[in-house]
């Protein structure tokens, strides 16, 4: 028979990620402190608990999809109806810890998990909530080789590429680096853009030269910020999200948290975090991250 699971935090992401577990036959009992999130999950097939500890009581595995580094430790051990996981899950229960929280938040966190008698993995996505839905998600994997061996064939559902990328924290840490890779490559591209734009150059004309050649990346060939040259990028579709502002200039947060941990210089990683935290301040918040260069353009006027 297969496992039970407790899904705490119903939202974009675990919403449909839920909805996905239970269409594959999993018995899934959820919490949200937002009543709206658990009708939805309701209506999807998701057994409604009343509280964080009601979910996780009686569950194999408990599978956290929540806001912030914080959220996850008020669900794990906070007091009222969002807290209590740790105390109220079976001995030996696995936690799957699906948040995008700090590399740090991470390790505390296992460690909690850990010193109450439990298993864990943090295993952040990337593929928004397209990839949520579809069930293509990419999950990164932090934890030890068992939990994780223990731990695929429920991901399996919920995502197409899952890499155990080491131990407690390194799944964090892969998704930071990446997103740090991810906002630096999107200004870069955009820079160029409007730099080509004011030496007379199409945008067609730098697509053809740059998707082929040194300057091909993803912020360029998937998610190009100008419309035309790639018709399924959010530029075409007046930047709707795609991968919101407020995610980017969260996730680039999160890089400088830990570059400041570890004393790595990264001038630009730096530099992108300042640029998309005004880009999500002044607006940009709901657009999709590439609409940072009309910034950029209304900047260089
Ligand atoms: P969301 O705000 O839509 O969902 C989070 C849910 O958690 C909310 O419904 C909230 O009510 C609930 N919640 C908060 N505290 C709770 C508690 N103690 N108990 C029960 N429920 C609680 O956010 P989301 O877009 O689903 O993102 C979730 C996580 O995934 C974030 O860490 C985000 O950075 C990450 N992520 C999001 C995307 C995306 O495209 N949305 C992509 C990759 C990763």
């Amino acid at each position: 028979t297969r496992r039970s699971i407790g899904f705490i935090g119903l939202g974009h992401m675990g919403g449909p990620m839920a909805a996905n577990l239970v269409a594959a036959g999993y018995t899934v009992t959820g919490f949200d402190v937002v009543p709206a999130a658990l009708e939805a999950a309701h209506a999807a097939g998701v057994v409604v608990a009343a509280s964080a500890g009601e979910a996780a009581t009686g569950a194999d595995v408990v599978i956290t999809m929540l806001p912030a580094g914080k959220h996850v430790f008020a669900a794990y051990d906070g007091d009222g109806p969002g807290g209590g996981l740790l105390a109220a899950a079976k001995p030996g229960s696995l936690f799957l810890e699906c948040s995008t929280i700090a590399v740090e938040d991470a390790r505390i966190a296992h460690e909690m998990v850990l010193a109450t008698g439990h298993r864990g993995l943090d295993a952040p996505v990337s593929g928004g909530v397209v990839g949520a839905e579809a069930g293509s998600l990419t999950f990164m994997v932090g934890g030890s080789a068992d939990d994780f061996a223990d731990a695929a064939e429920i991901f399996e559902v919920m995502g197409k590429r899952i890499v155990h990328c080491g131990g407690p924290g390194a799944g964090q840490a892969a998704k930071v680096c990446n997103n740090m890779i991810l906002g630096v490559s999107m200004i870069a591209v955009s820079e160029a853009f409007v730099l080509g734009e004011k030496l007379g150059l199409t945008h067609q004309a730098l697509f053809d030269v740059a998707a082929n050649a040194s300057g091909q990346c993803w912020s360029l060939t998937a998610n190009c910020p100008v419309p035309g040259p790639v018709p399924a990028s959010p530029a075409n579709r007046d930047y709707q999200p795609g991968f919101a502002g407020a995610l980017m200039a969260k996730d680039l947060g999160l890089a400088v948290e830990a570059l400041n941990a570890t004393g790595v210089q990264a001038s630009m990683g730096r530099a992108a975090e300042e640029i998309y935290r005004n880009f999500a301040q002044e607006g940009g918040a709901g657009t999709d991250f590439s609409a940072i260069i009309n910034t950029i353009r209304a900047a260089s006027d």
